[in-house]
């Protein structure tokens, strides 16, 4: 088994990776027990645990936030998400046909951006400076 690797350029925003990934502290069960203790008289269970968590609007099934394509590789502490609907991307070992223009939405880039920032501003996810062309090493 080997990686297939390919340069993938877009333009959106990156967000940091523990915005949309993050761990919460929860009750372990509902019994009404003192809370201050390490488990519960009742059940056993933990009182508090860790419970993995995402941001409203990620869709791990489609990798989308908010609607838009997210990409993310497991050693970055960030996500790149694509504003428009398609992507560049080249594969490495093909020929130089192999790159396709990047369509704009034809009201321009300053639509593009408060389309996104109205998306993105009420999950706190939105800062303008990381909104630009992101060109990125994609493996899968
Ligand atoms: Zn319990």
């Amino acid at each position: 088994m080997s990686a297939t690797y390919k340069a993938v350029t877009l333009v959106g925003c990156k967000i940091r990776k523990d915005k949309i990934f993050f761990k919460k502290t929860v009750r372990g069960c509902d019994h009404d027990i003192d809370t201050n203790k390490p488990y519960c008289s009742e059940c056993g269970r933990r009182v508090w645990v860790n419970k993995n968590c995402t941001v409203e609007g990620f869709d791990p099934e489609q990798r989308k936030l908010c609607g838009y394509r997210m990409w993310y590789r497991d050693w970055d502490d960030y996500v790149l998400v694509s504003a428009t609907h398609n992507c560049c991307s080249m594969e490495p070992i093909s020929n130089n046909d192999c790159f396709y223009p990047l369509p704009l939405s034809p009201d321009g880039i300053d639509s593009v951006v408060k389309k996104m920032e109205e998306r993105l501003e009420p999950l706190s996810l939105w800062d303008r400076r990381d909104f630009g062309i992101w060109t990125f090493l994609y493996a899968y």
